[in-house]
């Protein structure tokens, strides 16, 4: 199953970095590239990173420490799975890069990703889609939507002061109707 991390656009530029060793010297797309076993033949990796149509989920990652992972779909139609890590001095001193891509998630997620990191894909796009659960009133979009929403057929939630307009109008309408 495909989730994908809700915020994960305003990450996109934590990723610049690792991407842009991809195509140098010891980065280079043959270098990187990771096949996998049970395909018959090799999925294009398109011109990585810029094949890239989507994004499922970023993990930012720094210098000397935590990995940089990331995943989505390509414009191709294939799903791909990069990680990369560097010492302190940057990718073009001591540094790694790992790239799977494959037609299918399911595969990409078995064979690339591996169970460690699925996990850490799973557990953090559930957390964001449990704190999307704390939505914002559908009507001024600024305050929390505590109160159901009878009156819009939007999504379904308003705050306390949109809810008192909203239902002032309504009674208005009514009363007009009933005239
Ligand atoms: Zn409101």
């Amino acid at each position: 199953m495909i989730r994908i991390l809700h915020k994960v656009k305003d990450l996109e530029k934590e990723m610049e970095y690792p991407y842009s060793s991809v195509g140098t010297d010891n980065y280079s797309l043959k270098e990187i590239y990771r096949p996998i076993v049970v395909e018959t033949s090799q999925a294009s990796a398109g011109n990585f990173p810029k094949s890239i149509k989507e994004h499922f989920w970023i993990r930012p990652g720094e210098n000397d420490g935590d990995s940089w992972y990331s995943c989505g779909q390509l414009t191709n139609g294939n799903y791909f799975f990069y990680s990369a890590s560097c010492d302190y001095t940057g990718f073009d001193c001591q540094g790694g890069m790992n790239l799977w891509v494959s037609s299918s998630w399911e595969t990409l997620v078995h064979y690339g990703m591996g169970s460690t990191l699925y996990r850490l894909y799973l557990q953090q796009t559930q957390d964001e889609s449990k704190s999307t659960q704390n939505v914002l009133c559908c009507s001024c979009k600024k305050d929390p939507g505590t109160m159901p929403d009878p009156f819009t057929e939007t999504c379904g939630r308003l705050c306390e002061h949109c809810y008192s307009v909203l239902k002032k109008k309504e009674e208005a309408r009514r009363y007009k109707k009933k005239k």
